[in-house]
Order: C-alpha cells, then structure tokens, then sequence
C-alpha cells in the first residue's frame, strides 16, 4: 500500500509538473503552423515571433531562423521531425533580433551557423543584456557578401546587398525552387509596422539599418528570378506585393526628403503625414519609427 501510496502521489507529481511546463510553453510560444511552400521546403508561422524556414535536403535539414524563445526553438525541431527523420544540420540566420534568434538556445551544439558578420557582432552585444542571445550557439560560418552555397545537395544563394532592416540582414535564395526567405526586410504582420503604417518597413537604426539601403535591397530581391517569397512576420508575399511595398516606401521618401529638404522639422513632417503621439506599447529605441529613420538619413546627408 505505501509503494502504491508513493507510486500515486509520484504520478500526480509528474503529472502536475508536466501540466505546469505545457502551460508555460503555451504561455512564451504561441502553437507554431507550419505550411507548405514547394517540394521539401517549408514556412513556419510562430505566433508572435518571427517566421522559419525548413528546407529538406539530400543528407539533412536547412533552418532559416530559429524563432523567439528555446520553447519555439523545441517546437520548430518536433515539427521538423513530423516532416523527416533528417537532422538539421545548419541554420542560417536572416539578422540579430531575438525574435528569430533565440529559439537556438533549443538546437544540439555542433551545426553550422551561417549569418552575416554584423549580425554575429549584434548577437554578441546580447550577452550582458536583459534578454541575451545563446552565446553558445553564435554563428560559426561567417559571411560578409552574398554567396552561393550547395548544403546537403540544395543550391542556396545566401544574398546580402546592402543594410536594410539592419546591417548584419541576410537573404536566403533557392534558385531551383524560385523561394526567397526575406528576413525582416519584409514583414507584413508584427513589429515590423510599429507607429508607421503597416505598408512601410521596419529600419533599426540602432543596429545601423538604412531605409537607403533596404531600397536597395527590394529592387535586389525583385531581380531576382522568384516566384514566393517568405516574409520575417507575416504571410507569403508575391513579388507584386513587393513591387507594391517598394512604391509606397520609394513615395513616402520623396515625401520625406522634399520636407527636409525645404527645412521642416520632424515634428513638423510628421505632422503633415498625420504621424502623431507616440506609438503605443513599443519603446521607440528598439522600435524606430520610419519617417523618423528616412528623416534623418536625409538630413544626415546634407
Ligand atoms: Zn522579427
């Protein structure tokens, strides 16, 4: 009886304990849905954090960020898992935000990490910070220009043209399947759009973005020869969707540049474009606000 006693109150125990951890699960990672793109290639809407990307290759898996948190990063591996008994064996990382970083914390040690130089430098910036990135996964193949690579049989082009969302952005380019994994460069949903309207672009300043540069960037992406590009937050976007995106940023520009130009202020820009108060909720050192960002790229200039 005090076997089967102890057996009992064991059993409730393990099952409150896992009660608790699927709560708290719930409760930092929203549930993680995972869609189709093409053959072998897959989009991950996390919830709230940024969007991944799995590409099954010949010998293993290819993650394109790793989402928020190491319970994100938990689910997005047992998705993968439901999808193929491959191990993932490298994750490219689009730039530094935690939202598509720390879920790492989550991956085996040992694979390859491919970000750009900037964004390993803003990663390592976390370490002292109130939520640092996992210093024990920091990328381990570093790159500084665009470059074509073949990893576990699958040609990707991992593209870099200029700053844009930040300084340390990276693309991720499947020639074959005509795929791009934007990073934040686009993102239709989230944080992306704070206190500017939601058809424009999200530049970190604080990270050395360039609304000049993110540009740059698109008409780069546009050239490219792709049908489906998958966005940091948000639904997969066309490249008419782009070319719209593109329009609305490359007018809201002129509209900047000409007021700075005849010497308003940005209070004063603002106000004209009806851009008023602060955003609410976002702290608008991690979340600039656009026409704050293409103000003072221009009046920098003159
Ligand atoms: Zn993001």
């Amino acid at each position: 009886m005090k076997c089967h006693g102890s057996l009992t109150l064991g059993f409730a125990l393990i099952m409150g304990v896992s009660a608790f951890a699927a709560l708290a699960n719930a409760q930092d990672s929203p549930a993680i849905s995972v869609k189709p793109v093409s053959e072998g290639v897959y989009w991950a809407d996390a919830g709230g954090g940024g969007n991944a990307g799995f590409i099954i290759g010949k010998d293993g898996v290819i993650v394109v960020d790793a989402t928020i948190a190491p319970a994100s990063g938990r689910q997005v591996l047992a998705e993968i898992a439901k999808l193929t008994p491959k191990p993932v064996t490298t994750v490219i990382l689009t730039h530094s935000d935690v939202d598509h970083v720390n879920g790492l914390a989550a991956f085996p040690p040992g694979l390859t990490i491919i970000a750009h130089e900037n964004c390993k430098k803003d990663i390592e910036a976390t370490a002292n910070s109130r939520n640092p990135s996992p210093q024990d996964r920091l990328p381990n193949k570093i790159l500084t220009a665009s470059e074509s690579l073949t990893i576990n049989g699958v040609r990707v082009n991992v593209l870099h043209f200029a700053p844009a969302h930040t300084s340390g952005d990276l693309q991720v380019y499947l020639p074959a399947q005509k795929i791009v994994f934007t990073g934040d460069v686009i993102a239709t949903s989230c944080c992306g759009n704070v206190r500017s309207p939601q058809a424009y672009t999200m530049i970190k300043a604080q990270k050395n973005g360039s609304a000049e540069g993110w540009v740059q960037t698109v008409k780069g992406l546009l050239a490219l020869n792709a049908d489906t590009y998958v966005p940091g937050h948000g639904d997969l976007q066309t490249k008419a969707d782009l070319q719209q995106r593109l329009a609305r940023v490359e007018a809201r520009r002129e509209q900047v540049r000409k007021m700075a130009a005849q010497g308003k202020s940005l209070e004063q820009v603002k106000q004209a474009l009806g851009e008023t108060g602060p955003a609410p909720g976002y702290d608008p050192a991690q979340f600039p606000d656009f026409t704050t960002v293409v103000y003072t790229e221009f009046t920098k200039k003159r």
